[in-house]
């Protein structure tokens, strides 16, 4: 179909997720540059978006989440596992838990050592203390004044006390800042909120720069391919309201469509490994042969507990009256449940002995539900969490045909690396330790998931094959870096392409130790400045 209609712009940015939008406002803020950005799901309208708990309602809506599912995976007994992604503006960040964790030191320093320039801890630290403005204040490790509000939880809970008490009980350090000197320890985690409302990366950064004559966003608007005249990038083709639109950049082509969507539409456009291209008859652009490897994400093993009174959120969203009692208190004080979008608190250890740092994380929730965002049990739960910060599996994203529409196939490799299934072990067991701990015994009355059944190592790898679940964090599917099988450089140009860069989850080399929104956004600042100074230099 030949494209309906053609439009110019300096930057055609694809995708308005957690780095989409901050590209579109750094970008036009010093207004010498126009940008396009084009984002497939509609505008972010839905009540249930902005409030915290309605993480719940997001989790397996039809139009604000594309609610892919994987390939069977083998290590997980062929089982496909649903994996939410957000759709719309913020994108991720719109339907996510909120959870503000950067990760360690460690992890950036190990992009840097790996050959990427500009990326060690010291060089993004300026980056995540820009975005943030943090209720506590600026400091050494944080922003006081950037636009992403991360807040503290306004109001405690006796069983996630309990369980700072457990972990401390079982040598676990009582930790107030996740994100500040040192992440091992127990605590309540912050979140991006403000004032009891979500802070998404389209609170924080398109809402204010949606007026500036130089921003077009256009929803509904499905990125197709990227055209390119020899190896520059032109544009981009989409589909909106049933018809084929073509966007031409006069500078650049950014792809910020999140690490699932990023590597299928360079495919798509003929970017990636040639046999795979050849294979579905795509003609050939650019073979680059990393795009849609070193898939890496964050595998949750969820235990649940039956709690002896009737003091969790299940409780609460049980009965009418409890329901209100909880909508009366945000609406009075913006605290309670609906503030809070499913987890509390957080604890990172080490379990594996040759770990150096912290490589399990904890999420804790006074609710506890089948699957994570799903309907709560009947009962009075809590859910302990678990995940293996730095995993060794590494997996795919392949385009199966030419059809933009169909989504990609998606092969995480759960537990197929044997440090990975002894770290679900040691991981589970820790979470039992805790669980036992004596502050938690008037509180926990009986393991509703594994089970007391579950006893020996290789049942609770079992139960791990069986029920994990993903924690939401697939990245590095276009990893930075210039061996073989990196996609872009440290400046985030596709390799052997001008004209285009990617800038999201996609380019991590390695899957940082902790959540991705607030990486994702650190990448898309630092980009900015990027993009902005190639431009200084070319004029
Ligand atoms: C349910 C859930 C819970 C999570 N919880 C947390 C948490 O508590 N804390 C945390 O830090 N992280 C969390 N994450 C992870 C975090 O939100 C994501 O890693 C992050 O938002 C990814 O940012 P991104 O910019 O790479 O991609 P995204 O934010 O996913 O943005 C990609 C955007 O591109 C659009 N798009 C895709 N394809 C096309 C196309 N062809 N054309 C046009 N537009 C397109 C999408 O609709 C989307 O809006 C969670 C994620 C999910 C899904």
């Amino acid at each position: 179909m030949p494209p309906a209609t053609q439009q110019s712009y300096d930057y055609v940015v694809v995708g308005a997720g957690s780095a989409g939008c901050v590209l579109a406002n750094r970008l036009t803020e010093d207004g010498r540059h126009t940008v396009l950005l084009l984002e497939a799901g509609p505008r972010d309208s839905y009540p249930w978006i902005h409030i915290p708990i309605g993480y719940g309602k997001t989790m397996f809506h039809p139009v604000y989440n594309w609610g892919f599912y994987t390939e069977p995976e083998p290590g997980m007994n062929n089982r496909r596992v649903y994996w939410p992604r957000g759709r719309g503006l913020g994108g991720s960040s719109s339907i996510n838990g909120l959870i503000y964790v950067r990760g360690q030191p460690q992890d950036y320093d190990g992009w840097a050592a790996l050959g990427n320039r500009g990326w060690g801890w010291r060089d993004v630290l300026p980056y995540f203390r820009k975005l943030e403005r943090n209720s506590r204040g600026a400091s050494e490790y944080h922003g006081g004044d950037g636009p992403v509000w991360c807040s503290d939880i306004g109001a405690r809970h006796e069983l996630m006390d309990a369980i700072i008490s457990a972990g401390e009980e079982i040598g676990v350090p009582r930790n107030d800042d996740f994100n500040g000197a040192t992440q091992d320890g127990v605590g309540y985690y912050q979140l991006f909120t403000r004032a009891g409302m979500r802070c998404s990366s389209a609170t924080a950064y398109l809402r204010p720069a949606q007026k500036r004559s130089n921003l077009r966003v256009e929803t509904h608007a499905h990125a197709t391919a990227v055209t390119f005249d020899g190896t520059r990038a032109t544009g981009v083709v989409y589909r909106q309201h049933g018809l084929v639109k073509q966007a031409h950049a006069a500078r650049e082509v950014i792809l910020a469509a999140g690490a699932l969507q990023t590597p299928q539409l360079l495919q798509l456009s003929g970017v990636g490994p040639a046999a795979l291209l050849q294979n579905i008859g795509m003609p050939v652009v650019k073979d680059l042969p990393g795009v849609g490897e070193n898939l890496q994400d964050h595998l949750q093993f969820r235990l649940m507990y039956k709690v002896s009174s009737p003091i969790t959120t299940n409780d609460q969203l049980r009965t009418l009256s409890g329901r209100l009692g909880i909508g009366l208190r945000w609406l009075l004080f913006r605290t309670g449940p609906l503030a809070i979008g499913i987890n509390q608190g957080g604890l990172f250890t080490r379990v594996l002995p040759e770990s150096k740092t912290p490589d399990i994380q904890f999420h804790f929730a006074t609710l506890s539900a089948e699957m994570a965002g799903g309907k709560p049990h009947p009962w009075s739960g809590c859910t302990f969490s678990v995940c293996q910060l730095r995993p060794e599996s590494r997996g795919t994203v392949t385009i199966k045909s030419r059809d933009p529409l169909e989504p990609p196939a998606m092969r995480p490799n759960y537990l197929t690396r044997e440090a990975d299934c002894q770290c679900a072990v040691e991981a589970i067991k820790f979470a039992r330790r805790l669980a036992a701990a004596p502050a938690l015994r008037e509180y926990l009355s009986e393991e509703y998931r594994p089970g007391p059944d579950t006893v020996r190592d290789d049942e609770l790898l079992e139960f791990a094959r069986n029920y994990g679940a993903t924690i939401f964090h697939p990245s590095g599917t276009c990893k930075m870096g210039s061996d073989p099988m990196a996609v872009v450089d440290e400046r985030l140009r596709v390799h052997g392409l001008a004209g285009l860069r990617v800038v999201d989850c996609s380019i991590m080399p390695t899957l940082v130790s902790g959540n991705t929104h607030a990486p994702a956004v650190m990448i898309a600042e630092k980009a900015a400045d990027m993009v902005r100074a190639d431009a200084r230099a070319d004029t």
